[in-house]
């Protein structure tokens, strides 16, 4: 290995041993591979997935790494042609496809049958030091590396908006107001949409507000829906919550021959009631999924998603609420899940000063 800097034998990270059993540990440097850089991981969002990951479902094997949206400094490289990568910060793609399934063939790498992937079938970024194929290195110069962090949730949300051809003038329904939601928003109002997002939280409208969207108070739903629609609903709905109540409330938000897109991550199983799934045949309305991002030589969502939060940069930043030291973790896991405080992008960040 050709590398920056002195490279430590052991390094810091969050390990889970078992659901709900995450610990700080001293493990080794990961060893670098053809290909590949070693990246000095600088900051790691907590996705919601993690949560559940680590507390409820687990990852796909114990112990594992946790961490799939990162930003970090390449510290290493294994082959000497590639010493210009050396210092460049990068952001990475987390998945590890195959290359050999009818998806990788087309570059359509989500829909992957064998991957690999950070973070939760094999060791991610909650730690100092990860091995990065350079294929999935997601180059930049100019981003904090908290902002570039968040490229991952932006390349998901810019390709839910692109499983729509929204167009000037739509209405532009978003059911729920975390991160994936806002990144939603944001992306569908640059495509030229008016855009409403629905919220509960007080401090979630504000803050709403203070992006100047329009909000729904999903607390009275129906009556909100109607009063600021004038009874028409919207032409696209996100559904970015993944609750019975929130997929329910989407169909009802609806206008005739709407789409919804469906994002949010169930955690449970659904049931829709007979009345709302009327509306889906009533209204001929199309239902749609949506599922990670794109990243091939026709379509790339990161790159895309890159560079528009360079040119809305401080809006991005202001999506990161709160940031704690890898040995914060309890800490940051108990304010993530305690469902009074307001937040919305938190992250791991090393060497927080
Ligand atoms: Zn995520
Ligand atoms: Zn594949």
């Amino acid at each position: 290995m050709i590398n920056k800097e002195p490279i430590p034998n052991k390094m810091k990270a969050l390990v889970l041993n078992d659901i709900s059993d995450l610990r700080f540990e001293e493990v080794k440097v990961p060893q670098i591979k053809k290909e590949c850089v070693l990246l000095h991981v600088k900051c790691c969002g907590i996705c919601s997935s993690d949560i559940d990951r680590i507390f409820k479902n687990g990852t796909y094997h114990f112990p594992t790494i946790p961490g799939h949206e990162f930003s970090g400094e390449i510290v290493g490289v294994y082959d000497k042609n590639d010493k210009h990568l050396l210092g460049k910060k990068a952001s990475v793609f987390p998945l590890l496809p195959c290359n050999n399934c009818d998806a990788c063939r087309i570059g359509e790498y989500a829909q992957c049958s064998h991957y690999n992937y950070f973070g939760s079938r094999c060791d991610g970024a909650f730690s100092e030091y990860l091995v990065v194929p350079k294929w999935n290195l997601v180059l930049f110069d100019t981003m904090d590396y908290d902002v570039a962090a968040l490229c991952e949730p932006a390349a998901v949300a810019l390709h839910a908006t692109r499983r729509v051809k929204l167009a000037e003038n739509k209405k532009v329904f978003v059911m729920g107001s975390g991160t994936i939601g806002l990144l939603i928003a944001m992306f569908a109002r640059v495509q030229g949409s008016k855009v409403y997002i629905g919220a509960r939280k007080k401090e979630a409208i504000n803050y709403i507000k203070s992006l100047d969207f329009d909000y729904i108070d999903t607390n009275n739903f129906e009556e909100e829906l109607k009063r600021k629609t004038n009874n028409q609903g919207f032409d696209y709905v996100f559904e970015a919550v993944g609750s019975n109540e929130a997929i329910s409330n989407s169909i009802l938000a609806c206008n005739n021959f709407a789409t919804v897109v469906l994002v949010g991550n169930p955690h449970e199983n659904l049931q829709l009631e007979k009345n709302v799934y009327w509306k889906i045949l009533r209204k001929q309305l199309t239902i749609t999924g949506t599922w990670n991002s794109n990243y091939n030589n026709f379509i790339n969502d990161w790159q895309d998603a890159i560079n528009f939060m360079q040119q809305n940069y401080a809006t991005f930043k202001s999506l990161i609420t709160n940031t704690f030291k890898l040995e914060e973790y309890k800490e940051a896991f108990d304010f993530l899940r305690d469902k009074s405080t307001f937040k919305i992008k938190v992250m791991f960040q090393n060497e927080k000063e």
